[in-house]
């Protein structure tokens, strides 16, 4: 199989190539040129199959130029001994919230406790087959700009991958405790942490700039080293996405809740467009899905471009507490798109030019119509979703993080303004609730939050009983290994340095 890209319709490349690659050269988004089709034949057999079978099966359809050999060791590697507690990487928790019935796809059960981890375990081992089959021998130089949890999972993801290196960088004053707890002790002998006297924009700029830094490739390239990504953008972070929608979905018939053949909704908390549209692509090659619900925060400009078909990123940014989805311009829109244009590059690479140039964009009326056919969309503010993790607390004794809150609020919602009432849930859960404590801890009982994450996390734990993650109870007796603060200036220096390389 062969992957096309969204800005070019010339530009074509194996799927090893896409993934070592991450963007096209113009910008662009890599899709793959055809998908598979599974009837119910296919989601039988997977029914009876565990986790890594079923991503063996998916990865294999997409992943052509990869043996059956390679990837079953990417998948065992990634999802396999003890990586993810419990023994299922993706499994699905049947909860009473007070306003319905709904089943929580809980995806936060990996190293880092959110759910970048599903993609960012299996990339690393993507990506260096991939260097590999495109006849590069040289060790991948990761570098990250992190807002929070991406930086912490692309480090436990790369962590002790041979033939890699990972650097990242975070906002000194824009992550939250826990978060830079976590990544400043992070473990292994490939990593590298550090500081930005900045924001996040700092930090982003900043490794654009090395990354397109020609003296910075040299020194590389002497090295034996080069520049890869990791981006939420790159395809492989993208594909492990669409398998847990299938396991879902199985794991649903196995247990007698649906049919095989009968529809369901699945609600996904949106910010870079990256989770949802592995639904989309789920639902494509033949999951029964009736509604795709992306629910947003404040940022609500996916829910006015999905109600209107009018992208306009120029309004005001809101800090919220459900941080990792405080987005205005979300990427992998681009590739819906494509799709729904019927693969039409020149009309899309117009849209993301008035995009980058105006900040605002507006599709047509064929698009805006399957839009509205496969979406609906919905938001929610702070107090709602806070609400809303009390309310369904007292109802459920369920604890769900400032994420998956503001997808259970907007599916409330649906349930409120649509007929649709009896369709089956999948409401995906993408945060372990002890990574956002302060947030959950004031919406379950406000008196009892005190200025320290870690103290939130045993107040929550006394309150709730909720098991806390051992990722998160062994970080207080953890050394801090990365303690260095440089200017956005100095950046291109550390990374030197860390790899030991002169310019
Ligand atoms: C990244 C993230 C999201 C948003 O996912 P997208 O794929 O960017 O839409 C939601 N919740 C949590 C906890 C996240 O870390």
């Amino acid at each position: 199989m062969n992957y096309k890209c969204t800005r070019n319709e010339t530009e074509q490349v194996s799927a090893a190539q896409a993934i070592a690659q991450g963007i096209s050269s113009d910008g662009g988004l890599f899709v793959p040129e055809t998908f598979p089709k599974y009837d119910a034949s296919v989601l039988d057999a997977l029914q009876n199959a565990s986790y890594i079978e079923r991503a063996e099966r998916i990865l294999g359809d997409f992943l052509t130029d990869f043996t059956a050999e390679e990837i079953r060791d990417c998948a065992e590697k990634a999802y396999g001994d003890g990586k993810f507690s419990g023994g299922h990487p993706a499994p699905l928790a049947s909860v009473q919230t007070g306003f319905a019935q709904v089943n929580l796809l809980e995806l936060w059960h990996g190293p880092t406790c959110a759910f970048k981890d599903m993609a960012l375990q299996l990339l690393p081992h993507l990506l260096t087959r991939s260097l590999r089959k495109i006849q590069s021998d040289k060790t991948a130089v990761i570098l990250v700009a992190t807002s929070g949890d991406t930086g912490k999972a692309a480090l436990e993801g790369f962590k002790g991958v041979d033939g890699t290196r990972i650097m990242v960088f975070y906002p000194q004053n824009g992550v939250s405790a826990m978060q830079k707890l976590q990544m400043t002790t992070q473990e292994g002998g490939n990593v590298a942490v550090c500081a930005i006297e900045g924001n996040f924009d700092d930090a982003q700029t900043g490794v654009k700039k090395i990354f397109t830094d020609a003296e910075t490739k040299a020194a590389l390239e002497r090295n034996g080293m080069m520049f890869s990504s990791a981006n939420s953008i790159n395809w492989g972070r993208l594909l492990p996405q669409i398998v847990y929608y299938f396991s879902a979905y199985c794991d649903l018939m196995k247990a007698g809740k649906v049919q095989n053949g009968q529809e369901i909704n699945i609600v996904v908390p949106t910010g870079n467009f990256g989770n949802i549209l592995a639904a989309y692509y789920a639902k494509k090659m033949g999951l029964p899905v009736h509604k795709l619900i992306c629910a947003s925060n404040a940022n609500n400009v996916l829910t006015e471009f999905l109600r209107t078909g009018v992208y306009d990123r120029n309004r005001r940014f809101f800090a919220t507490i459900s941080p990792s989805m405080d987005i205005l311009v979300s990427s992998n829109l681009e590739r819906l798109l494509y799709d729904l244009t019927g693969r039409d590059s020149a009309k899309v690479s117009g849209w993301m030019q008035q995009l980058a140039e105006t900040g605002r964009y507006e599709v047509d009326a064929a698009v805006l119509h399957a839009l509205r056919g496969l979406f609906y969309a919905g938001f929610c503010d702070d107090t709602q979703t806070a609400e809303t993790i009390g309310g369904v607390y007292q109802s459920s004794h369920y604890v769900s993080d400032t994420h998956t809150a503001v997808a259970l609020r907007v599916y409330q919602q649906y349930l409120a303004e649509t007929e649709d009432q009896g369709t089956p849930a999948v409401v995906v859960s993408t945060a372990n609730p002890y990574k956002f404590a302060t947030s959950v801890l004031l919406a379950v009982d406000h008196a009892k939050a005190v200025d320290s994450d870690l103290e939130n996390v045993r107040t929550l734990h006394e309150i709730t009983g909720a098991p806390i993650p051992q990722p998160i109870a062994e970080l207080a007796g953890k050394p801090v290994r990365f303690a260095q603060t440089c200017i956005a200036g100095d950046m291109k220096r550390s990374v030197l340095e860390m790899l030991d390389v002169e310019e």
